[in-house]
């Protein structure tokens, strides 16, 4: 126990796990850092005696070590649940940088093809701020735009290499990728979304590039929001009634901010903060048009099990 104040074993065998994980949070370290303890203290620890304290200095220790290789565990919370995500940063590139050294060139293109979607296209506009995009979505954005026009031209529209982007199955297996290697998670609805680690690790890139955009003729303005009250962007949460004001709040900042305010009413324009406007997934599933698709896609899901009569005879 007495070489436990400077860097031994236990704290390696924990910088490895954070390696091959890329994220921790305190529920999901506790088995962790008790088999760590385990083998270290040569007796039993349950996961229920590790505490968050634990995990602090594990990780304030695995940075000392990191620091050389430009890599920081650092911490933020998931906008919804509020658990706070330890991610493995990368100090000297952004996120995709490191993911062009995995990833080909054409899933990096895919990759593009859906934050655009995500943050400069139809999941973000100013009557829809989804900030998510859905599986099928997502595969339809498999052939670069365009492209295929060329391969027309060439007289094959079945050519699927070089620039021309992915076939619909590959970027079918790389959203599953994403969602593994924890850049994208998805929704009991089926809406992939930035995680935590990706909005901490892309957070400069994605002002960079979907903010400041000096076009005259557009006026949504900043693509990327941030949250009133904690100032980390918003891709879930709420916006103000009105349309284009530019204040935003995770549900979870709204108790607090408004308790201080003493009102409900948005710090910026004034007017009732009513808390029925959305940013994220449920942009799209609290409006109509989704409602009446779900009813209609209810039914054509029947359709489909009435096929399958062995599904239909096990549900039974
Ligand atoms: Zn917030
Ligand atoms: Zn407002």
């Amino acid at each position: 126990m007495d070489d436990s104040s400077s860097y031994n074993d236990s704290n390696r065998a924990f910088v490895q796990a954070f390696l091959a994980r890329g994220t921790l949070t305190y529920e999901t370290s506790k088995p962790l850092l008790a088999s760590i303890f385990t083998v270290h203290e040569g007796r039993e620890i349950l996961p229920n005696d590790i505490t968050e304290a634990d995990l602090r200095s594990y990780v304030s220790a695995a940075n000392l070590a990191l620091s050389p290789l430009d890599l920081e565990i650092r911490s933020t919370f998931h906008q919804s649940s509020r658990e706070r995500v330890y991610a493995l940063v990368n100090t000297s590139s952004d996120a995709l940088t490191q993911m062009a050294t995995t990833y080909s060139v054409e899933e990096m293109g895919f990759v593009k093809r859906v934050l655009d979607w995500m943050f400069d296209g139809p999941a973000n506009t100013r009557r829809s701020e989804a900030m998510c995009i859905s599986g099928t979505e997502a595969v339809n954005l498999a052939k670069v735009a365009g492209g295929v026009r060329r391969e027309t031209q060439n007289g094959n529209t079945q050519g699927g290499g070089g620039s021309q982007g992915l076939s619909m199955r590959d970027a079918e297996g790389m959203m599953g990728r994403l969602v593994e290697e924890g850049w994208f998670e998805k929704s009991g609805k089926g809406f992939y979304s930035l995680t935590p680690r990706a909005l901490m690790e892309l957070r400069g890139w994605l002002v960079e590039s979907y903010n400041d955009l000096e076009d005259e003729s557009d006026d949504r303005g900043d693509r990327i929001k941030f949250c009133q009250a904690c100032k980390e962007i918003v891709t879930v949460g709420q916006r103000c009634p009105k349309r284009e004001c530019p204040c935003r709040l995770h549900d979870i900042c709204t108790a607090n901010f408004f308790r201080m305010q003493r009102n409900r009413n948005c710090p910026i324009c004034k007017v009732e903060w009513d808390g029925k406007h959305f940013v994220g997934e449920k942009a799209i599933t609290t409006s109509e048009r989704y409602l009446q698709g779900r009813r209609r896609s209810g039914g054509s899901r029947r359709a489909r099990q009435e096929v399958d009569e062995a599904d239909e005879n096990e549900e039974a």
